[in-house]
C-alpha cells in the first residue's frame, strides 16, 4: 500500500508549484486574509504556508491527512456547483507520503494552539499544545526524499520549480480580492529575502500595480468580453502594439471563476491575434472568465489546472471576435 500510495500522491503533488497551490488554496477555502509562504532553499529544505483561517477542529486532528478525508464536500450532487478549491480531500495525505507533515492550528473556539506530526500514511503520530494565533500553519519538510528519481529532480531543477511557484503565487496574488499575500524565501545560514508581498487590496487593477508595478499597468487597458448570455471574460490586456511579455507566456494569467487555471488555448489566441498589431512581442493578459459553475469541468487533472468548457467552441469563437475588436478593428 505504501507504494501505490506515493505513485497516487505523485498525480496530484507534481512539483514544488502544485504543492504550496494546495496548501494555499486550503488557506483560501478557510477564510483567510493573511497567507504567508515561507520557503527554505527555494523550497527544497522545506516550505511553509501559513494563515489565519478558520483553524482545524480537534475532532478533525486524527483524519486530517487520511486519504480522502474532507470537510468540504457535503453529499455528491455538490461537485456541480463547486466552489471551494478543495473537495477530494487528497492534498494533505499526498504530502504526508511525499514528505515530512506537521501542521499547527487553532479555531477561535480553543485558546491554546495544537502542534500535529503525520507520518507517511497520514496517521497522527504526536500531538503537543503550542501557543499561536487563530489559523493553520502547515510544514512540508523533504518534499519527494523518499521517492529517489523524483527527488534527484527536484534537487536538479529547483529553481526553476521556484519561478513556477512564484509564477503561480503572482496568479494569486492578482486574484485574490482582500488576501495579503507574502512570500519569503531563506537561503544559507539566515538570509531571508521577501520575494512577494501584497496588501490584499479590493480590486484586479490595485493588485495589478502591486505585483508588476504601474509602468506595467500603463501598458494595459481593461476588458470585458461577453461570449453569451451568462458567460464573460473580464480583466485586463496590452494595449495594441505595447505588449511587454519577454517570451511566450510571460505574464499570462487565466482564471476561472477567479481560479487559476492553465488554458493553452485561449493563450494561443490571444498572441495570434496581437501578433498582427506587433510581430516582436507578445501581450500580457489577465483574464477572469465568469461562468455558470455547471458550464465547466475543472476535475478533469488530479491537480485541477486544467479546465473544460462543455461548449468550448462556441466560448473560442466569441472571444477571437471580442478580441479582433482589440486589436484589428479595420479587418473585421
Ligand atoms: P480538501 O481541501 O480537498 O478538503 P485537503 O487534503 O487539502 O483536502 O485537506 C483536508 C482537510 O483539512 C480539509 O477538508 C480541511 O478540513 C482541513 N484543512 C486543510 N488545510 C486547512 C487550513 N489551512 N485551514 C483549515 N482547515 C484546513
Ligand atoms: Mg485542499
Amino acid at each position: 500500500r505504501g507504494v501505490v500510495h506515493r505513485i497516487c500522491a505523485g498525480q496530484v503533488i507534481l512539483d514544488l508549484s502544485s504543492a504550496v497551490k494546495e496548501l494555499v488554496e486550503n488557506s483560501l477555502d478557510a477564510g483567510a486574509t493573511s497567507i504567508e509562504i515561507a520557503l527554505k532553499e527555494y523550497g527544497e529544505e522545506w516550505f511553509q504556508v501559513i494563515d489565519n483561517g478558520c483553524g482545524i477542529s480537534p475532532n478533525n486532528f486524527k483524519v486530517l491527512a487520511l486519504k480522502h478525508h474532507t470537510s468540504k464536500l457535503a453529499d455528491f450532487p455538490d461537485l456541480q456547483s463547486l466552489t471551494t478549491f478543495g473537495f477530494r480531500g487528497e492534498a494533505l495525505s499526498s504530502l504526508c507520503a511525499l514528505g515530512n507533515l506537521t501542521v499547527e492550528t487553532r479555531t477561535g473556539n480553543e485558546t491554546v494552539a495544537t502542534h500535529l506530526t503525520f507520518d507517511h500514511s497520514g496517521l497522527l503520530t504526536a500531538e503537543k499544545k503550542t501557543a499561536r494565533q487563530i489559523g493553520t500553519t502547515v510544514t512540508v519538510k523533504k518534499l519527494f526524499s523518499n521517492l529517489p528519481v523524483r527527488n534527484k529532480e527536484f534537487k536538479r531543477n529547483i529553481r526553476k520549480e521556484y519561478g513556477k511557484l512564484i509564477s503561480l503565487l503572482h496568479a494569486y496574488a492578482l486574484i485574490a480580492k482582500g488576501v495579503r499575500l507574502v512570500c519569503s524565501n531563506t537561503t544559507g545560514k539566515n538570509l531571508k529575502s521577501v520575494v512577494l508581498k501584497t496588501q490584499g487590496s479590493g480590486s484586479l487593477k490595485d493588485n495589478i500595480i502591486t505585483v508588476f508595478g504601474m509602468n506595467t499597468f500603463s501598458c494595459l487597458e481593461p476588458v470585458t468580453i461577453f461570449m453569451s448570455d451568462s458567460c464573460k471574460v473580464e480583466g485586463f490586456l496590452s494595449k495594441p502594439g505595447q505588449g511587454s511579455g519577454r517570451n511566450l507566456g510571460d505574464r499570462q494569467y487565466f482564471f476561472v471563476n477567479g481560479r487559476p487555471v492553465d488554458m493553452p488555448k485561449v493563450g494561443k489566441l490571444v498572441n495570434e491575434l496581437y501578433k498582427g498589431a506587433n510581430s516582436r512581442q507578445y501581450p500580457i493578459a489577465i483574464m477572469n472568465f465568469i461562468v455558470p459553475t455547471r458550464t465547466c469541468d475543472v476535475n478533469v487533472t488530479p491537480d485541477k489546472r486544467k479546465i473544460f468548457f462543455s461548449d468550448e467552441c462556441s466560448i473560442l469563437q466569441a472571444l477571437r471576435d471580442g478580441l479582433r475588436q482589440i486589436y484589428s478593428p479595420n479587418n473585421i
